[in-house]
């Protein structure tokens, strides 16, 4: 595998410090020479301002940059002005998402709004916008919490390719198996674009429950009983998370996967760890 073949992504910092602190984990990840770096967008164009902010600041540094961009809670004009932003900046890749409410929204109505599925973003994106950006979309390896079954899900990925998305990242996952069988399932109905698994380093068990509560994601009960039983020792967490997630990228590498994209929560160091132990530093 090439270094090209890696991507890393960050969410916009809240702080000056914040700022400060991306800053030093971006200098270290750079090392790796990852093809971009991708940074999130809140619900609703919360985190507008610093998406981009970052986004241009890494492309100051002279590397490739991705805003992501979802449309729950936006507009048509919204979108329309930010894409028309992006260009003028000669951003050239996207990372494009349906999104997520915050918590604290009560139930959503999925069904008004001017967007209500990623599929329907991407067909606007490329209507307004041509082939003016690579676009990447989201997969469910282990299926998307709100699906109404795996196979609907799928369908609902092709639907996102079929509209212009020309790859896709996943949602994280620790079972190889998850990613192999969903990545043959989308051959077999002829989805041919690049499938780049998603990967979240462990380095924090409450976190990773937290987060994989919410996003569907199956922590195996095997792992999750060995962080438990770490309890507060973190160095023995940072360790068996090293080797784990290190053997899980090794499968995946040696079974076809076409890259990985790192979830790093703005840190650097167990990536670095990862990247290095795949002879991927550069
Ligand atoms: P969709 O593809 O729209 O799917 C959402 C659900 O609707 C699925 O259950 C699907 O099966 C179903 N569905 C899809 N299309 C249809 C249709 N046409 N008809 C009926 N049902 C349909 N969130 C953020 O807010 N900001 C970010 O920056 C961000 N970055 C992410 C990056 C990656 C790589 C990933 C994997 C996720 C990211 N997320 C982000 C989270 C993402 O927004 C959530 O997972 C969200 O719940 C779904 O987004 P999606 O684009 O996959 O949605």
């Amino acid at each position: 595998m090439s270094q090209q073949d890696i991507s890393i992504e960050f969410f916009p910092p809240k702080t000056p410090e914040g700022v400060e602190k991306l800053r030093i984990t971006r200098a270290q990840l750079a090392e790796l020479h990852p093809k971009y770096f991708s940074v999130t967008f809140g619900a609703g164009g919360s985190t507008q301002k610093g998406t981009l902010d970052t986004v241009l600041e890494i492309r100051r540094e002279g590397h490739e940059a991705a805003p992501h961009l979802s449309c729950l809670g936006s507009s048509r004009d919204s979108l329309r002005a930010i894409l028309a932003e992006y260009k003028a900046h000669g951003i050239k890749r996207l990372v494009a998402l349906r999104g997520d409410l915050p918590s604290g929204y009560g139930a959503v109505d999925f069904s008004s709004g001017e967007f209500r599925y990623a599929n329907e973003l991407i067909e606007f994106i490329r209507a307004e916008t041509g082939d003016w950006f690579h676009i990447e979309a989201a997969a469910y390896p282990e299926t998307h919490p709100q699906a109404k079954s795996p196979q609907d899900d799928l369908q609902n990925f092709a639907r996102k390719v079929r509209a212009g998305a020309n790859a896709a990242i996943t949602q994280y996952f620790y079972n190889a198996d998850a990613y192999f069988r969903f990545v043959e399932e989308a051959r077999k109905i002829d989805v041919a674009v690049p499938i780049v698994a998603g990967i979240m380093p462990i380095t924090n068990y409450s976190q990773l429950m937290r987060f994989s509560d919410m996003c569907g994601a199956e922590i195996p009960r095997w792992i999750r009983l060995k962080l438990a039983a770490f309890g507060d020792d973190t160095e023995s967490i940072r360790a068996f998370g090293l080797d784990v997630v290190t053997q899980l990228c090794e499968r995946l590498l040696a079974g076809g996967a076409p890259g990985l994209h790192f979830y790093t929560l703005n840190h650097a160091a167990a990536t670095a760890a990862i990247c290095r132990r795949l002879n991927l530093a550069g």
